[in-house]
């Protein structure tokens, strides 16, 4: 009743959205809103909960995607993910006619797995999604928000109950042990925000006073259904998706399986059926078994001891038959090591075992958290952490050529060594979701000794050192979190995503501003992100009400954005923490973008 009523609420107000309101509110990060009153609508039956529903339905979004147009650069990838649930919610709860929904959901999910995620599964940096393809350039401590694992996961189950697609069931593996399970500390049950890509940061947890994210949110929910999606079943009909120890008490057939796996500690997985139903002997069931893309060679699967082969189709071994009491099947899937690189780097790789990513533990020296956005807790970098390789007496291609020879497991261990690398003996991979009291690496550089690689890679991370360790705050201008964490006041102003960048702008005569820290100690900078304009203008800076200098836009037609310092004087900044800086265009509509940060010059 109480839901219902809110419903209600929820429609009065959404039928009487203009379209610029309306856009006002899809632009900002309102989550699961169609996803939920689809759902209510589901249970009420009333057709103004679903026309509420259909007001969070961002037609203009999904006509792209399903059109196959990849224009997910500079969105907020968790506000994306669940409109794609509700996307297709709306098929699942109004059937064919709402076909249009459901293809752009399955095209949605191929264009993040294939094109914006990680090899854990993770997709986003700072909570957004970039360009297609590139995730190198992109790799840092603040990718991976957990909360968009734990949403694409709640999209693969959907889309795996509709298709049985076996695409589903790798992804959902991939994710669950490398982005799930690798995100809680198992002595304090606490979970993580952002998952580092980028090499030498550490995990960090929230703690159960100080940090309650949303992911601290969406992690409680991840653990209390560890057991969900690992098998589904359908008539008599079961496939058995993951392979984790577990209990299937299956009452509509009267049927209870119980798996004992050890994967990845052992290659081996047993099904032992109990009919429940003492007067029936037997029971007739289509047993699917998942047959993963990691495998290294024929699995081999016997029955009650003895070798069967069953037919193996799209994907799963199928094992139809007439099942008893005490029968039990019994399954290796071979694994061995292998790599994987980004589409921007190929010689940039993370390694896994089967499918479980190792990172190599990196010690524990300068073990420091920082801040950012709404208190995020981030790891600071280790100064001068090497983040690549050089083979040894070969080039990088005849390293990779020869994998299994130089990337060897430990006697009984399930942990591993480079051979013919300067990193030998530096460098030990382990399985990254028990990595939790380390700085890690999971992607790793491959370069060539004495070759410009190797030494534009030096310039470029000590360049990006030298921005990080400069940083006072930072504010990623039109994210309302970090937006809203600097006090943003303004009049005449909206916030959205040009050519890919989330910007500010204002009319003429309206303002825009936010609270920066400074340091009164030191020699303070402004860094701003301008966009070169097609009309003249020019934006007014201004820091606690003295003007500091106004900015003509340079007038040419390319769209593009550049980067510009301002130096402020010791007297705007001296005794202060914190200024207010504030923007007003003149003459004409205008903004700055990406991120605006205050820095040690
Ligand atoms: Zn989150």
């Amino acid at each position: 009743d109480l839901v219902n009523k809110l419903g209600d609420w929820v429609a009065d107000r959404t039928s009487r959205w203009s379209k610029e309101l309306q856009s006002t509110v899809l632009a900002v990060e309102y989550g699961g809103m169609n996803d939920c009153l689809y759902n209510l609508y589901q249970l009420t039956g009333n057709p103004r909960h679903a026309e509420a529903a259909h007001q969070f339905d961002e037609i203009s979004l999904f006509e792209a995607i399903w059109e196959g147009k990849d224009i997910l650069k500079g969105k907020h990838a968790n506000t994306m993910i669940p409109k794609f649930i509700g996307a297709l919610n709306r098929y699942l709860t109004l059937g064919e006619s709402e076909v249009f929904y459901r293809e752009a959901a399955e095209k949605f999910w191929d264009m993040v797995v294939y094109h914006h995620s990680y090899i854990t599964g993770g997709n986003s940096e700072s909570e957004h999604f970039g360009e297609p393809d590139l995730l190198d350039a992109r790799r840092s401590d603040i990718t991976c928000e957990t909360c968009n694992s734990y949403n694409m996961l709640k999209l693969t189950r959907e889309l795996f109950k509709l298709t049985q697609d076996v695409k589903y069931a790798d992804f959902y593996e991939t994710t669950y042990i490398n982005a799930i399970l690798s995100s809680q500390n198992p002595d304090t049950g606490m979970t993580m925000y952002f998952q580092p890509m980028a090499t030498g940061y550490f995990k960090v947890y929230s703690s159960p006073f100080e940090h309650f994210w949303c992911c601290t949110g969406t992690g409680m929910e991840s653990f209390t259904k560890l057991n969900d999606s690992l098998y589904f079943h359908s008539g008599d009909r079961l496939y058995v998706n993951q392979f984790i120890s577990s209990t299937l008490d299956w009452a509509e057939q009267q049927v209870k399986i119980t798996q004992s796996s050890d994967l990845p500690f052992s290659d081996t997985v047993q099904l032992s059926f109990e009919l429940t139903d003492t007067c029936k002997k037997e029971r007739r069931l289509s047993v699917r078994i998942r047959i993963p893309y990691w495998t290294a060679g024929e699995p081999t699967i016997s029955l009650n001891g003895a070798n069967i082969q069953p037919e193996v189709r799209d994907g799963y071994a199928i094992i139809d038959r007439l099942w008893k009491d005490g029968d039990s099947l019994h399954i290796r899937i071979p694994m061995k090591a292998g790599y994987s690189s980004l589409p921007d780097a190929p010689n940039v790789v993370g390694f896994r075992y089967g499918p479980v990513v190792l990172s190599a533990g990196l010690g524990q020296d300068d073990w420091v958290e920082s801040k950012t956005g709404v208190n995020v807790s981030i790891p600071t970098r280790r100064m001068l952490i090497k983040d690549f390789v050089i083979p040894q007496g070969m080039s990088v291609q005849e390293w990779f050529a020869g994998f299994d020879r130089h990337f060897i497991q430990k006697d009984g261990e399930l942990s591993f060594v480079l051979r013919n690398t300067d990193a030998d003996n530096r460098l030990v991979f382990t399985p990254h979701f028990k990595q939790h009291s380390e700085r890690y690496g999971i992607y790793w550089r491959f370069v060539e000794a004495d070759s410009n690689s190797l030494h534009e890679h030096l310039e470029k991370s000590q360049q990006e050192q030298l921005i990080r360790e400069a940083t006072i705050d930072g504010i990623q201008i039109g994210n309302d979190q970090y937006e809203l964490q600097h006090q943003v006041k303004g009049e005449w102003t909206h916030a959205g995503t040009w050519e890919g960048l989330n910007g500010r702008r204002a009319e003429p005569g309206g303002w825009f501003s936010y609270e920066l820290k400074v340091d009164p100690e030191a020699k303070n900078g402004l860094s701003v992100t301008f966009s070169y304009g097609s009309r003249a203008g020019s934006i007014e800076i201004w820091v606690d009400g003295k003007m500091l200098a106004t900015e003509s836009i340079p007038l040419e037609r390319k769209r593009a954005f550049y980067d510009k310092m301002f130096e402020i004087p010791a007297e705007m900044t001296a005794g202060k923490a914190a200024v207010e800086v504030k923007f007003s265009p003149i003459q004409n509509l205008n903004g700055i973008y990406g991120m605006l940060r205050s820095v040690k010059l």
